[in-house]
């Protein structure tokens, strides 16, 4: 698949978003000696970082979780809050004097020879010796297509625009879907003072703690990545029971799967920060999934029927790269996600590059930090042999 990337030192690399995966290519590429130009659609740095809800911290820690070239300050803790995430990254891009240029968003991107052309925000058209596209794996939010909903009365949200409980202040609030998101959010209400709050699960989530015994559980996604997935499951297994309670009167069950076969399907487990308590006090109802709405009703799985004051959909992202790139041959597969990543290029593509398309146990951000270094080297390597 891989092939080597055509560099012409004449013109740029771009790098397509300017969150942590982009700026951590653009800062290993100018380590290297080769210049980058980020292209950040948004005003700043580090969007999603600062739109993501309040009481956020870095589930992975805060030594683990640092790109190329700078450490994440050891007095921004073990769990790294929002917040300092963001001054990380704006830190980031000033210590490396990276070259972002915002308020540009970049729509399409079509192969010229050896190069690269952008179509991008103002009629710009800027052509790049290669592009790395770290345009997010959680780009656009998702909404099953629930019969119903167009014609759904009552409050309905995407979890990307919650930000803390207030609003929701005694009201009883669905939150559908149980992923990492959802499931914080779920705790968060419910501790926050929303007045009755249930969590739809379509399949159970494997739950782990973010620390057993002081060790974090990111630590554990590291040692057995490499390890048979029959092996890791047998291991999540015997975790499990060890160390949390059996949640099946409350809705919750053990997984029939395991939870390396679950990674494998693309199911991160949820890592507790509060949900398995407000389930066991009850503080958090664990309902069936959602099938359809009807006037300002909710259909379950089970058959029955809710009426929330208000619903909060966790259901995740779409990549969305189709527009950018649904027209080259090669680049990405039937579920739109590119058909490499890291510092391979899609066999027809040389010198496009993909940052930030995987969703990994190990924590996201190291493997950006890795990938980054690796795209980086690629490139320096193309650039030299010219
Ligand atoms: C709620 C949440 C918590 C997370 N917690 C952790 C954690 O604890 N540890 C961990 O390791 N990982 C975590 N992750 C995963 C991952 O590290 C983050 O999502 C991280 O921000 C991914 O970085 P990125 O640069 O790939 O994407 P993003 O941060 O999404 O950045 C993409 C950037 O591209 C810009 N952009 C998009 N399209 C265009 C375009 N066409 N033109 C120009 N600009 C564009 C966007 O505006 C954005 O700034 C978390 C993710 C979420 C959603």
């Amino acid at each position: 698949m891989a092939t080597t990337p055509q560099h012409s030192p004449a013109h740029p690399v771009y790098v397509i978003g300017g969150g942590p995966g982009g700026l951590a290519v653009a800062a290993s590429l100018r380590e290297r000696g080769v210049r980058a130009v980020v292209l950040e659609k948004s005003d700043a740095v580090g969007t999603s970082w600062r739109t993501h809800y309040d009481r956020l911290r870095l589930h992975t820690t805060r030594r683990l979780s640092g790109l190329p070239g700078l450490r994440i300050p050891r007095s921004f803790g073990r769990w790294v809050a929002r917040a300092d995430v963001v001054r990380y990254l704006e830190k980031y891009a000033e210590k490396h004097e990276l070259e972002v240029v915002t308020g540009v968003e970049v729509f399409r991107i079509d192969r010229a020879g050896d190069e690269w052309v952008l179509h991008a925000t103002g009629g710009r058209r800027l052509t790049g010796s290669a592009v790395v596209v770290a345009t997010g794996y959680n780009h656009t939010p998702r909404l099953p297509e629930w019969p119903g909903l167009d014609a759904y009365a009552g409050e309905l949200s995407h979890a990307r625009e919650y930000r803390n409980p207030k609003p929701y202040a005694g009201k009883d609030v669905l939150v559908v879907g149980v992923g990492n998101t959802g499931a914080e959010i779920a705790a968060d209400l419910a501790e926050g003072g929303a007045g009755r709050v249930r969590l739809a699960v379509r399949t159970v989530p494997h739950i782990v703690r973010r620390t057993t015994l002081g060790w974090p559980a990111q630590r554990s996604g590291i040692l057995v990545r490499r390890l048979p997935t029959a092996v890791v499951d047998r291991l999540g297994e015997v975790i499990a029971r060890c160390f949390l309670p059996d949640l099946s009167a409350h809705g919750l069950p053990r997984p029939e799967k395991g939870l390396a076969t679950r990674q494998r399907e693309g199911a991160v487990p949820v890592q507790d920060v509060g949900l398995i308590e407000a389930v066991r006090a009850g503080k958090v109802e664990v309902v069936a999934a959602v099938v359809g709405f009807e006037g300002g009703e909710v259909l379950l799985a089970d058959g029955t029927r809710i009426a929330p004051d208000a619903v909060i959909a966790a259901t995740g992202y779409r990549r969305a790269l189709e527009p950018l790139l649904g027209h080259l041959d090669g680049v990405l597969d039937a579920s739109g996600r590119p058909v490499v990543h890291g510092a391979r290029c899609p066999r027809e593509a040389p010198g496009l590059f993909f940052q930030g398309f995987t969703n990994p146990i190990s924590g996201m951000l190291r493997e950006l930090a890795i990938d980054a270094e690796k795209i980086a080297r690629r490139i320096a390597r193309g650039a030299k042999g010219r």
